[in-house]
């Protein structure tokens, strides 16, 4: 069976790419690209046929079919050949249950940033990365991937490019990056050049190495990203039983992965495995919201803003790249836009931590946005919500102590503070202890 995928405009210029093309826009307009699917070959294939096939793969051992996005590579990226594909076995993550969240019945956590790197942003990168190595395996000149991430970008680049054996470059403002933020693709070997400018400078920069140099830009304007983000759809509709929920809840900086949330639902219902539009929300940091201001004005066009200092600091954009995309698939699936200031999206995250969770900042931004949404009654307790995790708590330590010590400037009164109880080594003290603390 020949499956295809190519590149195409966004805004309708004629034309289609091949994947293994260096290219990132339009060469006519230079408006994103997207990649478009032979939606009629993978028709061929019946609904319950690939039902079954992703069944079968599913977290299997038969590497790298196991992988949340290599057991979907015919959705996602058929040109791949199973020698090029650099796996983690990422995807396939786990869809926690947090009944009774925000007085809703059915919560559950899209834990996504359970991989390799900690973020959801190893679902991209494998795609990205795979498809450079079978590229360089064919004999094009590419001398490195290069990005202008400060956090789980670079992270899971320098992952997947080590395991490929393909160099990485990480270029970062020179000291606004903290040692965590840092470690990751230092310890990956990845070389890491500190700029003395601002992240927009590193992106300028990282365009022009990307045009004159040979080094292939892995920043999220890369549309293969999508391609490997947009299984989270599959998935969840998987471990749902190809029941679709009512809503969808994600956090959203530069919108690539709400863009590829939307490219997979697109697809399922194409591809007739399921036969409902969920409602999507997109969870903004209210420091940093310039898409909530389109939604409030019924979608008028971006206007960029200078985003301010915000605990979810992945999603601190004020230009978000993928603006258009985003709005096309929040239109596409009746979609709305929340905003969550500091002390909310951190409350909320020490909500969802007491029923087992380890939340990040930026999933805590979500679950924020989803109890102001209950509290509207826009979303009902009788609804079925999903709540995309994006990164692990894990990687956000700082956020972690800093609430239950109250040491966070936005947020003085943290409502699901823990703290120890610090005792003498005597008897007496410490059942008094206990007893006093398990009676409340
Ligand atoms: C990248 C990132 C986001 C935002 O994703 P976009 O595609 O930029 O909207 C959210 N949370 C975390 C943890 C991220 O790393
Ligand atoms: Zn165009």
């Amino acid at each position: 069976m020949a499956f295809s995928a190519n590149f195409r405009c966004i805004a309708g210029c004629p034309g289609t790419y091949a994947l293994d093309r260096v290219m990132y826009r339009c060469p006519t307009c230079g408006d994103l690209l997207e990649i478009v699917h032979d939606i009629a070959a993978l028709r061929v294939v019946k609904a319950e046929a690939w039902k079954t096939l992703f069944a079968e793969r599913w977290r299997s051992f038969d590497e790298p079919w196991g992988s949340g996005v290599w057991g979907k590579w015919e959705w996602v990226a058929p040109e791949i050949e199973r020698e090029n594909m650099v796996s983690f076995g990422e995807g396939a993550t786990h869809l926690t249950r947090i009944a009774g969240f925000a007085g809703l019945g059915d919560v559950r956590v899209k834990q996504c940033g359970t991989s390799h790197s900690g973020s959801f942003k190893d679902l991209g990168m494998t795609v990205l990365v795979s498809m450079v190595k079978q590229m360089v395996a064919r004999g094009q000149d590419i001398r490195a991937i290069a990005c202008a991430s400060t956090g789980d970008t670079s992270a899971a680049l320098a992952a997947y490019a080590a395991a490929a054996g393909v160099r990485a470059v990480v270029i970062l403002p020179r000291g606004k990056i903290s040692t965590a933020q840092l470690v990751q693709p230092l310890a990956m070997g990845a070389l890491v050049l500190a700029i003395d400018t601002d992240f927009d400078g590193c992106m300028r920069l990282v365009q022009d190495l990307a045009e004159k140099e040979g080094v292939y830009l892995a920043n999220s304007m890369n549309s293969l990203r999508l391609e490997g983000q947009k299984t989270v759809a599959i998935e969840l509709a998987q471990q749902l039983g190809w029941d679709v929920p009512d809503w969808i809840v994600i956090p959203g900086g530069n919108l690539g992965n709400v863009s590829a949330l939307g490219a997979g639902f697109e697809m399922l219902l194409a591809l007739g495995l399921v036969s409902k539009r969920p409602r999507i929300c997109v969870a903004q940091a209210a420091h940093a919201a310039p898409l909530h201001a389109s939604f409030m004005n019924h979608w008028t066009d971006l206007e960029p803003v200078k985003a301010k200092t915000t605990l979810a600091s992945a999603i601190q954009i004020g230009n978000p790249v993928s603006f258009k995309k985003a709005v096309r698939a929040l239109r596409a699936f009746d979609g709305v836009v929340e905003v969550a200031t500091e002390a909310e999206l951190a409350d909320a995250a020490g909500r969802a931590d007491r029923f087992g969770l380890f939340t990040d900042p930026h999933t805590g931004v979500a679950l924020a946005a989803l109890e102001k949404l209950a509290a509207k009654g826009t979303v009902t307790p009788r609804d079925r919500v999903v709540v995309i995790s994006t990164a692990s708590g894990l990687k956000f330590a700082d956020f972690k102590v800093g609430y239950h010590e109250a040491k966070l400037a936005d947020v003085p009164q943290p409502k699901f503070r823990n703290v120890p109880v610090e005792l003498p080594e005597r008897y007496d003290a410490v059942r008094d202890a206990l007893l006093k603390n398990l009676d409340r």
